[in-house]
């Protein structure tokens, strides 16, 4: 892909791939071998709709990317 300006619309579609793909991976285990097949269990709990990370509140809005929450 020769480099270039991304579209706000291209971007956002990226970004959606890459959510499914993290769901996907957070909701299965690392395969056999994988270092992350030993980490944490998934944890549960409301996430960010921003960033995708957990939710922490600060003042009203996510901690990690400021997105006002609902
Ligand atoms: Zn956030």
């Amino acid at each position: 892909m020769a480099p270039r300006a991304l579209s706000l619309r291209e971007l956002a579609e990226r970004l959606r791939i890459l959510e499914e793909r993290v769901a996907r991976l957070e909701a299965k285990r690392a395969p056999p071998g994988d270092g992350r097949a030993a980490s944490a269990p998934p944890r549960a709990g409301p996430r960010c709709e921003g960033c995708g990370l957990p939710l922490r509140k600060r003042r009203g809005r996510c901690a990690e990317c400021g997105r006002p929450l609902a």
